[in-house]
């Protein structure tokens, strides 16, 4: 056995120099042996991805992330231009930042065909984007349904529309992954202020489990990733208003969950290596809520 290790060197998007080596065991000329295991790193080299409200919070942590394993990146983005033109200049060729109100379906719709006729392909998609309005019980009729409304068109109806789209994509392209963040909410519920919030997360969690069992033979794959408390503009209102204690007290953690951790755990699904979890829902909470 002869054992020959290769370097390699390139250029990252920060424009510095990175190596890599690679060990490989022959015998005969013939590698039997390879170090590190290519089929245990997080890789998404020439895949494309889209992630809707990537221009902040968990979203913004999830399109670094997915650059950092290789992938291509549409970020959507909804009024935040100074945000994403910041990423875009960071990222360079990685990213192309897409700006649609998920609120109003047409643009949806829009947005999702931009992102193919620019890209060519997609890969995975991401419906991260959200919003938790305050919508207390003793609110009139009309207003209390308003405030539904909205929240189940950028939460439940936009995400539905874009799995609509990703699947007919996935089924004539030989596959590809659909990444739904929904919420600790969808299983624990949650206050009533926020039960049009919890239930459009429920109803995600849903959309995943039916494609996961639909188009699992097509090549389709869908999971749910559920945050329990992440610090970000969502919840900073909360921080200020309770103050951290409050926060603190329901994990089990040392510290409360960062976007980054939500990012992570996208990106591994969305390289392929947890494909047979398909339709599977990965709480992150911080012990805060253990089903
Ligand atoms: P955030 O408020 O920082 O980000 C929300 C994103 O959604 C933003 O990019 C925003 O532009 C986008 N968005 C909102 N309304 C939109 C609209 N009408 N059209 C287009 N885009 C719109 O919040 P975050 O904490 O980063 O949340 C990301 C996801 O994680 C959300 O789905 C949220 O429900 C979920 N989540 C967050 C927490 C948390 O504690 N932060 C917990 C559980 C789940």
């Amino acid at each position: 056995m002869t054992l020959r290790v290769l370097f390699d060197e390139w250029q990252n998007v920060d424009g510095k120099y990175e190596q890599d080596f690679l060990v490989l065991f022959l015998e005969n000329d013939e590698i039997i042996q390879q170090q590190p295991n290519p089929n245990m790193q997080v890789k998404l080299k020439h895949k494309y991805a889209l992630v809707t409200g990537g221009s902040r919070g968990i979203g913004k942590a999830i399109v670094y992330s997915l650059v950092e394993a290789g992938a291509n990146v549409a970020v959507h983005y909804h009024d935040s231009q100074n945000a994403v033109n910041k990423i875009v200049d960071d990222l360079g060729a990685y990213v192309k930042a897409f700006k649609a109100d998920l609120g109003d379906a047409m643009e949806v719709s829009n947005l999702f065909n931009e992102v193919v006729d620019h890209f060519g392909k997609l890969d995975v998609l991401v419906n991260n984007a959200g919003i938790a309005l305050h919508n207390p019980i003793n609110e009139g009729d009309v207003t209390w349904l308003d405030s539904w409304l909205k929240t189940m068109d950028v939460n439940l109806n936009a995400a539905g529309l874009l799995c609509k789209k990703s699947i007919e994509h996935f089924v004539d392209h030989g596959g590809g992954r659909i990444i739904n963040i929904a919420s600790r909410a969808a299983h624990r519920g949650d206050t009533p202020e926020y039960m049009a919030y919890a239930a459009s997360k429920g109803g995600l969690v849903a959309i995943t489990k039916t494609i996961a069992r639909a188009y699992g033979k097509k090549g389709i794959r869908a999971f749910t990733v559920a945050p329990g408390f992440v610090e970000t503009d969502m919840t900073s209102g909360f921080i200020k208003q309770y103050g951290e204690e409050l926060v603190q007290r329901g994990i089990k953690l040392e510290q409360i969950t960062e976007p980054e951790d939500i990012a992570n755990m996208v990106t591994f699904l969305a390289s392929g290596l947890a494909d047979h979890a398909t339709g599977q829902t990965f709480d992150i909470n911080a012990g805060s809520y253990v089903r």
